[in-house]
Parts: C-alpha cells; sequence; structure tokens
C-alpha cells in the first residue's frame, strides 16, 4: 500500500528542486542515497549533494535520494503501512541495488535505524537476505569511528569518497558473484571497511583486547583523500527554496585545515590541508552564479586561502553577493569586511573556543584577548551585527575562572563596542554560541574524558546568569544530554550497537535504553582513556600516526597541568 498523500508530497517537493535527475532505471546499477536527517538538512549537506551529482555522472548509475521523512509524514508512512520510497521515482528503497547513507553526524545514528525500518529492511545486516539492497556508509561521522554502527551496515567508504566511488562501481559492475564474494572484493578497495571480516575481542575490564583480521583483509583501513583536489570540483548543482542555503550556491574552497587546533576533528580527519586554485574556483562561483545571486564559499580554514580577497572581489565584480561562514580571528581586515559589507551581509561569526588565554593555548588557539577585540570592533564598525562567536565548555583543565573569562570577554567586547559607537542608534548584538565539548577520535584529545553532564550545566548556568542584565549579549547552547549521547556514539565500539537497537524499540528512549541494556555508558563517555589503549577507531589509518597524536596530547596536558602517567 502507498499513501497517495507521501506520493503527492514527494512531488511537490520535485516541483519546487531546480537540478534533480531523473533517469530511466533499465539495466542501471540503482542506488539510492539517503541523508538520516530531515530533507531541509540533507539538503543543505554539500557533500550529499557531491555524491549525489557524481553518482548520477555515471551513465549507467541512477542515483535517488531518500530523507527522514518530517514528523507528520512518519505518522502517515506508519499509519498506511507505505514502505519508504524515494524521492525521485518513488520506488520503494528494499528495490535499490544499494543504500547509501551519507552521515555527518553522530546524533542522528538512531535515524539510521528509523529509515531502514520503514523501508522494511531488517536492520542488522546479518538477518538481511542475500537478494536485497546492499547498505553502505559514509561521511564524517563514519569516518571517524563507524563501530557503534557495525551491526547494521554490509560495509562502509572511510575518508573522502570522490574516488573510491568510482571503484565501488567498477566492483559492483563485473559482479555476478553473491553477496559475501563481492563484499570480499569490496573489502580489497582502498578505504573500503567490511566490519563481518573483523572480530574485536574485550579485556577483562571491557577495554578493547585485540581486532582480527580474516585472512587477506588489510589489519589497517586507510582512509581515503583527494591528492588532487582540483580534480573534484565542488559546488551546489541542487537548488530549492528548503534548505539552510535558500538563494545561495556553496562553492568548496579547500579542505582541512593547516592549524591543528587539538580539539578539531575537521582538522585532523581531513588532513592534508589542500586549497582548491584560484582559477577553478573562479570559473565555479561564475557557474554558480548563473543559478544563484549569492555564492557561499565553504570549507574550515576559508580565511587561510590564499587568495580569497581576490576570489570575494571576482564574484562582487560579477555582480554577485558572497558570504563566509565562519573568520579567524586574525584574518579580519577591512577588505575583506567591506566585500560582506557590499554583499549585503548582516552578521558574522568567529570561534575564539574558549574565554581565557590559558585555556586558548591548551587548544593550541593562542589568540590574546586584545586580537578578539580587535576582530570584532573591525566587525561592528562595518555595521555587522549580529556577531556570532562560538565557545566551547567541558574543555580539559577548565576551571571556573575559565568559564567566567567567556563573560568577562564578551562584556569587554560590549564595553569597547558602546564607546566607539556612543552616537549610533542602530543596535547590535553579540550571540554566545556555547557547546558543550566532545572530544573526538583521531584528534589529539581522544584520550579526554567528556566533563559530567552536571557540571556543564552549572557552567552553563554560570554564563546564562552573568549575561542576563546585559541587554547587547545573547546565549544559545547544545543541551548537555545530547553532547552526551554524541560522546558515546563517537567514541563507543561494536557493542553500542545494542544501545542503538534499545532506543529504536523504544521509539527513541534513550534513558529507557540506556537502564535496560548491560552496558555502563558512562564507561566510554567519562572515562580518560589509558595512553595504550586500544580505541575502537585503531583500525583506521587517519593519516596521522598514533604516536603524534599522543605528543601533542602530552604536551597540551602539560600545559594544562594535568599529570599523565606515562
Ligand atoms: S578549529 Fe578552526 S582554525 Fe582550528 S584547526 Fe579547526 S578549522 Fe582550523
Amino acid at each position: 500500500m502507498t499513501s497517495w498523500k507521501l506520493v503527492q508530497k514527494s512531488k511537490t517537493i520535485l516541483e519546487k528542486e531546480r537540478g534533480t535527475v531523473q533517469k530511466p532505471w533499465g539495466g542501471k546499477i540503482s542506488i539510492c542515497l539517503i541523508y538520516p536527517n530531515s530533507y531541509h538538512v540533507g539538503m543543505s549537506n554539500l557533500g550529499f549533494q557531491t555524491v549525489y551529482q557524481r553518482l548520477n555522472s555515471e551513465d549507467d548509475v541512477v542515483c535517488e535520494r531518500a530523507f527522514l521523512p518530517d514528523p507528520e509524514d512518519l505518522l502517515e508512512y506508519r499509519k498506511t503501512k507505505t514502505p519508504l520510497f524515494s524521492l525521485e521515482s518513488q520506488k520503494v528503497l528494499s528495490s535499490f541495488d544499494l543504500l547509501a547513507f551519507s552521515v555527518s553526524f553522530e546524533n542522528d545514528f538512531l535515524n539510521i535505524l528509523t529509515l531502514l525500518d520503514l523501508a522494511r529492511i531488517p536492520l542488522e545486516s546479518r538477518l538481511r537476505n542475500k537478494k536485497g539492497p546492499l547498505v553502505v556508509g559514509g561521511g564524517v561521522a563514519v569516518f571517524l569511528n563507524p563501530e557503534p554502527l557495525c551491526d547494521f551496515f554490509d560495509f562502509f567508504i572511510l575518508g573522502e569518497a570522490e574516488e573510491a566511488i568510482e571503484e565501488v562501481l567498477d566492483v559492483c559492475r563485473q559482479s555476478e558473484k553473491g553477496k559475501e564474494d563481492l563484499l570480499r572484493t569490496l573489502a580489497g578497495i582502498e578505504g573500503v571497511y567490511v566490519p563481518e571480516f573483523y572480530r574485536v575481542a574485550y579485556a577483562g575490564d571491557g577495554r578493547i583486547g585485540t581486532i582480527e583480521t580474516d585472512p587477506g583483509m588489510p589489519r589497517k583501513v586507510k582512509r581515503r583523500w583527494i591528492s588532487k583536489i582540483d580534480r573534484f570540483p565542488t559546488r551546489s548543482n541542487l537548488f530549492t527554496p528548503d534548505t539552510e542555503f535558500r538563494e545561495m550556491a556553496l562553492v568548496e574552497v579547500n579542505r582541512g585545515c593547516p592549524r591543528g587546533c587539538r580539539f578539531c576533528a575537521a582538522c585532523f580527519v581531513y588532513h592534508p590541508f589542500r586549497n582548491r586554485s584560484l582559477s577553478l574556483l573562479e570559473s565555479l562561483s561564475r557557474e554558480a552564479l548563473l543559478e544563484e545571486g549569492r555564492i557561499g564559499l565553504v570549507g574550515a580554514a576559508i580565511s587561510d586561502y590564499p587568495h580569497l580577497l581576490p576570489l570575494c572581489e571576482e564574484i562582487l565584480s560579477r555582480e554577485g553577493r558572497v558570504t563566509l561562514a565562519s573568520l579567524r580571528v586574525d584574518a579580519i581586515t577591512p577588505p575583506l569586511i567591506e566585500c560582506l559589507r557590499r554583499s549585503g551581509a548582516r552578521g558574522a561569526a568567529i570561534a575564539p573556543e574558549a574565554g581565557s588565554e590559558r585555556l586558548r593555548k591548551v587548544l593550541k588557539k593562542v589568540y590574546k584577548d586584545d586580537e578578539i577585540l580587535k576582530a570584532i570592533g573591525t566587525l561592528v564598525e562595518s555595521g555587522l551585527s549580529p556577531i556570532k562567536s562560538y565557545f566551547l565548555v567541558g574543555l580539559p583543565s577548565e576551571t571556573d575562572e575559565d568559564v567566567k573569562a567567556i563573560l568577562s570577554l564578551s562584556k569587554r567586547i560590549e564595553h569597547q563596542v558602546a564607546s566607539t559607537r556612543a552616537n549610533e542608534k542602530k543596535t547590535w548584538k553579540l550571540i554566545l554560541s556555547v557547546n558543550p565539548f566532545v572530544p573526538k577520535p583521531a584528534t589529539p584529545f581522544q584520550w579526554v574524558p567528556f566533563e559530567e553532564v552536571g557540571e556543564l550545566k552549572r557552567k552553563l548556568k554560570i554564563l546564562r546568569n552573568g549575561i542576563r542584565a546585559e541587554k547587547n549579549l545573547r546565549m544559545i547552547h547544545d543541551l548537555p544530554k545530547w553532547a552526551y549521547l554524541q560522546a558515546l556514539l563517537s567514541r563507543g565500539d561494536r557493542r553500542v550497537g545494542k544501545i542503538l537497537m534499545a532506543a529504536h524499540s523504544h521509539q527513541g528512549n534513550w534513558e529507557q535504553a540506556l537502564r535496560e541494556t548491560d552496558l555502563n555508558a558512562d564507561f566510554y563517555v567519562y572515562r580518560r582513556r589509558d595512553l595504550d589503549e586500544v580505541f575502537p577507531w585503531d583500525f583506521i589509518d587517519h593519516g596521522i600516526p598514533k604516536e603524534k597524536l599522543k605528543e601533542e596530547y602530552l604536551d597540551a596536558m602539560k600545559e594544562a597541568g594535568i599529570k599523565i602517567e606515562q
């Protein structure tokens, strides 16, 4: 049975899109690319769009999309017992050859189970029959640590997928074999990880003892990365009014970041830092301007792009407007801000991360307070407001003094702005975006514990109370309980799959799932890891040796005054 209402809704969504690819299926490899969150969130993701475009560029491939239905559609799917279908042709997901999940955030893991369930596909790969679609996962959350998802996927592509996709398709094209043989051949591709060929044994204390591999399987799976980044121009190709980036085309400028802040996964897993050439970016921007009048330049290290100003000026000279996601404090210059102002930008964002110079040094984000004040002064003088300022709480060695330093820095900014704008009537706002720090795999802080939820709440309260009387300051923050789950899912091993299953069977009630599973989630979240501990993700070669990360960690802990037994 298929709900007419849901089919109609898909058609309405498609009518509003530009760039949709619709192909006849005959004789092609059919792939459903799935984003495990809403259409709005998925369509705002440039990586998701890139894979869609990449797969459909192959003549013998048809790639369609599916998303987590909005709450009212989810009810309709359940009420009418409609199996989940794709957006483009409304074909049920079980009729595709391959279901490819693009996973950017750990907090979307549970949605993957919801989607498989809606598609009537057994959740666990061992229970799926040989004829059904293969289920593959990729995306940054997966290549940091796919282990909590192992039970649900047949294989993963770890790292940047652009080149690996070609090789995976080649295997699928030639394959007449059964699922087991196909997976063995796929496992021979660099970056492909087939969990069933790896066995994890646990020691008596619950930590990982050994990771054994089947004969012929690599002990370390190398994550893929693109050495010649210009080979894969990346810009928005699909346009809809229903995204975060409405009326904007995104162009990816660079990957990785040369700065090496010790908490930052974007820096370490996308290592090495790579810039695209100016000529390519100019031509991508020209193409993108035919679609939308505003170009959003994206990349973790936009400010490190050596030709950023000429690129912005080129866009403006073509009557386009430009948006930059976030600016490095020491890269805020009047000519760059002038480009943003001419583009009609209202606000801007910076990321000091910690309130005190001491703590910023531990993070290796070594801005002086005066540099931050100067940067914000330049932004405000140019009329930009609101200014969003990102901070983390729960950082290693953080004291209440460090938390209060966020307040005093913000108040100094407020004071400075008030004195320079004494005669101006227009108000301005500083938005403190404060998030609990989650130590991520493959970074120097992978050994660090997550801060107790109660402590995080207390620190957030200090900040909330501290800004209450300040009319130009506002604060937004993530809930510590969601950050706790993010820490569990990003740092967990295969056993955490059981918690996901329990959370799924209790319709997302995590508290009940955690209560009834015989696993102690705190073991994954709150424990400082020993220096010699085998991490669940240690079988991945993320591109930077563990010894190097360890050195950075020890340097950071020394600066933080935390003694680590060696
Ligand atoms: S936090 Fe920003 S500046 Fe630091 S490494 Fe990450 S992307 Fe680079």
